[in-house]
């Protein structure tokens, strides 16, 4: 995935290949100068967003398998954010408790299997609650491993139906976890900003970003007074079809902030 970023010397605009890492190394291509891209955004964010792209692009099948690492990578962060939560809950040095969890992660790292395992616990022990939308269907387990697994060619309207699943999931999820465990989360990434940050050479200027997703809206923006009723936590049905569909009509445009636009100002003086 592309996006464009404004070079901090000439303010020429630059198209960069989105990082695993979120940190970018970009050359202007216009004056020369070096600087360093961070961009502030969780992995699933990046993967819906993704998915949300492939899909507004007539990429069906490409979507799939983006909404379905999305929706791992959830909840990856909604166990990091509950076990980070807890340790600052009991006055846990935030590096000690991220030492734990990391090496613990090592030995579910591989196996999505375990990782739902632990997202089942972190789920029963922070909501007291059996995590009831776990079953095969309401993740669209066999939807995805159709479409992944066996080269299923699905039609539009069938990924359609299979993203405001995991978006319904995801939002629900996500609006009801605590802002500590959140910006706990989040501060592993700015973390690794910093060390970044530190070993950057003279003459490189460091750009911080956040772009504007299917979530990251929802959490950083107020919802609209109109649009309250429907995205009430816990009162809303699990896999709202229309909640997706909402958010794409809210913030689909804003997905297109990444592409490189078609009037590029070629004459130069403004
Ligand atoms: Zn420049």
């Amino acid at each position: 995935m592309f996006f464009v970023t404004v070079c901090p010397v000439c303010g020429g605009e630059n198209r960069v290949e989105f990082a695993d890492s979120s940190v970018h190394d970009v050359t202007c291509g216009a004056c020369g100068a070096r600087s360093c891209v961070f961009v502030r955004k969780q992995k699933f964010e990046v993967l819906f967003d993704l998915g949300t792209r492939a899909l507004m692009d007539g990429y069906a099948r490409e979507a799939v398998a983006s909404f379905a690492a999305a929706l791992e990578r959830f909840f990856e962060f909604y166990v990091r954010a509950f076990a980070l939560e807890r340790a600052a809950d009991s006055a846990q040095e935030f590096g000690e408790a991220l030492g734990v969890l990391e090496g613990t992660w090592r030995h579910v790292a591989s196996q999505s299997e375990r990782q739902l395992g632990m997202f089942a616990l972190a789920y029963l022990l922070r909501e007291g609650r059996e995590p009831e939308f776990l079953t095969a269907k309401a993740l669209g387990a066999e939807f995805r491993n159709r479409v992944i697994h066996r080269g299923y060619l699905p039609r539009r309207a069938e990924v359609e139906e299979y993203a405001a699943l995991v978006f319904g999931l995801i939002d629900r999820l996500l609006s009801g976890m605590g802002p500590v465990g959140v910006m706990q989360a989040e501060l592993v990434q700015e973390q690794a900003f910093a060390r970044h940050l530190e070993a950057l050479p003279a003459g490189v200027t460091a750009v911080f970003e956040e772009h504007p997703g299917m979530f990251r809206a929802r959490r950083f923006a107020p919802v609209p007074p109109g649009k309250s009723a429907a995205s009430k936590a816990g009162s809303a049905p699990l896999n709202d079809a229309a909640a997706f569909a909402r958010a794409l009509d809210e913030r689909g445009a804003g997905l297109s902030v990444f592409k490189v636009r078609a009037h590029r100002g070629a004459g130069g003086e403004g």
